[in-house]
């Protein structure tokens, strides 16, 4: 079935296919891939492209190169950030300012393959809304990465109340549909594989070998993976609580069980001093137990705390290559 153009576009026939490509100090992998991106772009007879590269507060060389690549090529659009907000805000911008009848999420590392994007294309002719890239292997990425990936991904689904697709990336074509229920929702914390998975729709999965990046470092260090993986529990599920619930729970009956001891001991024995041990891992214990809970409250409150200041998710320094109006910051 082929594909209508949108009534957005009415100058151009074709419908419009937009590549968003996050980027943050990549300056040594840029040039590739712009290149690499635009050759899949020549590929696409029967669609027309934008790529629009958000460029995340680099503080190399990166947006300097997007900047020539822009002037050069009308396909090309920049929006950078004033400071380094985030790989899921930076998406979120690129999603915001899209214009295609389909939108493409793409690591600028080229560790998503150019070329799996026709498969997502074929699957959107044939009516799916949402293809997303499922990972079937891992190249050049430490085990460590490999496993922790793995653990999140299956702790994520077990404990989410919609189920979110497993070793899945933000590698995906989304269609207008979906990026316009991405768009309407105003969360602060944004996960947005676990979004997408909620608005629901047509979805598939393409499966893909995961390539190593193609120069540079993994921009996410381990604090910034933990605080993703959080975020991403998180959002997408109340269980943590009902679990600090079920474990204050347990520690109440437990310690019920003690007090029992405690006065049977008082009232019944000579040995009632003793048990100082008993007491220690007790107050310890249920210590313990209490300090997690509030923990995990704590969390849930900040998150409540975010969104309430409802401050713009990003701040743009700049749009490059835009015609005529300015995308707007629906968050
Ligand atoms: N990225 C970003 N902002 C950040 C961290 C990463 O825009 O704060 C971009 C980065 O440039 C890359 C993508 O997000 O295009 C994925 O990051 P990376 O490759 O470092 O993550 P990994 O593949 O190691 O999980
Ligand atoms: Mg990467």
């Amino acid at each position: 079935m082929p594909i209508q153009p949108s009534k957005q576009q009415n100058d151009a026939s074709l419908p419009l296919l937009s590549l968003i490509i996050p980027c943050y100090n990549e300056e040594l992998v840029i040039l590739e891939t712009i290149r690499k991106i635009k050759a899949f772009c020549t590929e696409c007879v029967d669609l027309e492209t934008e790529l629009i590269f958000v460029d995340d507060g680099s503080e190399d060389n990166t947006l300097a190169q997007l900047r020539a690549a822009a002037i050069k090529d009308r396909k090309i659009k920049v929006i950078s950030f004033t400071r380094n907000f985030g790989h899921q805000v930076a998406v979120t911008a690129g999603i915001d300012a899209a214009k295609g009848d389909a939108v493409v999420l793409i690591d600028a590392d080229l560790q998503d393959p150019p070329d799996v994007i026709h498969q997502m294309i074929e699957k959107w002719k044939a009516g799916y809304d949402v293809v997303y890239g499922t990972r079937s292997r891992r190249s050049g990425e430490s085990a460590f990465k490999r496993y922790s990936a793995q653990v999140f991904y299956r702790l994520l689904n077990k404990l989410s109340d919609v189920p979110i697709p497993l070793d899945t990336g933000d590698f995906r074509l989304m269609t207008r549909p979906v990026v316009e229920s991405l768009k309407a929702m105003p969360e602060r914390d944004r996960f947005v594989r676990g979004m997408v998975s909620w608005v629901g729709f047509k979805q598939i999965a393409v499966p893909y070998n995961r390539a190593k990046r193609f120069a540079g470092e993994s921009k996410y260090p381990l604090r910034k993976m933990l605080r993703f993986a959080t975020d991403g529990i998180l959002s997408f599920s109340t269980k943590p609580l009902q679990i600090s619930i079920g474990l204050g729970m347990l520690a109440a009956c437990i310690a019920l069980g003690g007090i029992i001891y405690a006065i049977g001991m008082r009232l019944f024995t000579d040995t009632w001093v003793e048990g100082w041990t008993a007491l220690m891992i007790a107050i310890l214990f249920l210590g313990g137990v209490q300090l997690i809970c509030v923990g995990i409250l704590g969390e849930y409150i900040g998150r409540i705390y975010n969104e309430v200041k409802q401050r713009p998710l990003y701040i743009v320094k700049e749009y490059l290559g835009f015609s005529n109006e300015e995308p707007v910051n629906s968050h």
